[in-house]
């Protein structure tokens, strides 16, 4: 049976310590400048809870709300007040956003030392070249529990499922430089199951319910489900989760694993972007 990932503790253990590092820097408080475009529900509530991690772990937060027509220029141009606001140490650009908006011409507007959600292709760059940057939230996540639990990931064979710039490909890369052996499978990978059963350690980013069958996982495993499907209305992972507990040595469960620590691992980039920019030897 399956250690079950508690990532809720994980994350408040993760937001004391942001806290109390914050409280020794004792030179002001980091903050984040969240933009939302249009009304999207779930990017409302995601912001809100963004907002009260911030909240409570000493980071100061703004937000602003624009409406879904406005032309992408005006966007940008907010973007860059932002970036030349030398209050503000992190932005980030809620997804998805309207489709008259290109994300990726969004991302190179953000100045990369504030870029705290690591989506700049020079963060993205940068990541590729095993040198230090701003990374993606999820996949630090990912990693974080991966470590607190004391999975070795050195020589492990890891296994993605997804491509995605956000979390598959990030992920894939933090595991390369970690030196598992890692295989990105994606919509047109051959065989999807025997690729799986390899796995000691799976990251399922996909966001097909119950995609991966027990059967699949290696006994063994490290399990990390980042997949996030509304079922008649219950939330669920990638991973047939009932059945995978009983072969896994570890496992997330959806919700309350890698979702809690995506925030928090924000709120730590947010913290590191803060560091960076108001050292003391930084003219
Ligand atoms: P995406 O939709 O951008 O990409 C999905 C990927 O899955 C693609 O690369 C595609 O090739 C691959 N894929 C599709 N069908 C497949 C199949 N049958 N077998 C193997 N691969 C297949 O997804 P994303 O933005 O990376 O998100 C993936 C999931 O993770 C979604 O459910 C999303 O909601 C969730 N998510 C969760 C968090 C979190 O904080 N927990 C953060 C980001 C995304």
């Amino acid at each position: 049976m399956a250690q079950v990932v508690d990532g809720k503790k994980l994350s408040e253990e993760i937001r004391t310590e942001i806290r109390e590092q914050i409280e020794k820097l004792g030179r002001g408080r980091p903050r984040l400048a969240a933009i939302r475009v249009g009304e999207d529900p779930a990017s409302k509530i995601y912001l809100r809870n963004k907002r009260r991690a911030c909240e409570q772990t000493g980071l100061d937060s703004i937000q602003l709300d624009l409406p879904a027509e406005i032309p992408e220029q005006e966007l940008l141009a907010q973007v860059q007040r932002l970036n030349d606001d030398p209050s503000v140490h992190g932005i980030l650009v809620q997804l998805p956003l309207p489709d008259a908006i290109d994300p990726a011409v969004v991302a190179s507007t953000i100045r990369v030392d504030k870029d705290v959600d690591g989506l700049n292709p020079e963060n993205a760059g940068r990541l590729l070249a095993n040198q230090p940057a701003h990374y993606p939230c999820t996949p630090l996540g990912c990693i974080e529990i991966l470590d607190r639990h004391a999975v070795q990931i050195q020589g492990a064979a890891a296994v993605v499922l997804g491509r995605s710039e956000i979390v598959g490909k990030p992920v894939a890369l933090l595991l390369l430089h970690r030196h598992a052996t890692v295989t990105l499978c994606h919509s047109r990978t051959r065989d999807l199951p025997s690729v799986v059963r390899e796995a000691d350690i799976l990251i399922a980013a996909v966001g097909r319910p119950r995609l991966v069958r027990a059967d699949w996982i290696k006994p063994g495993a490290a399990v990390i489900d980042v997949g996030i499907n509304r079922v008649e209305g219950k939330l669920i992972g990638d991973v047939d989760f009932e059945g995978a507990v009983e072969r896994a040595q570890l496992i997330t469960p959806v919700p309350g694993g890698v979702g809690p620590l995506t925030i928090t691992m924000l709120l730590r980039n947010t913290l590191q972007a803060f560091e960076i920019q108001t050292r003391p030897d930084r003219s």
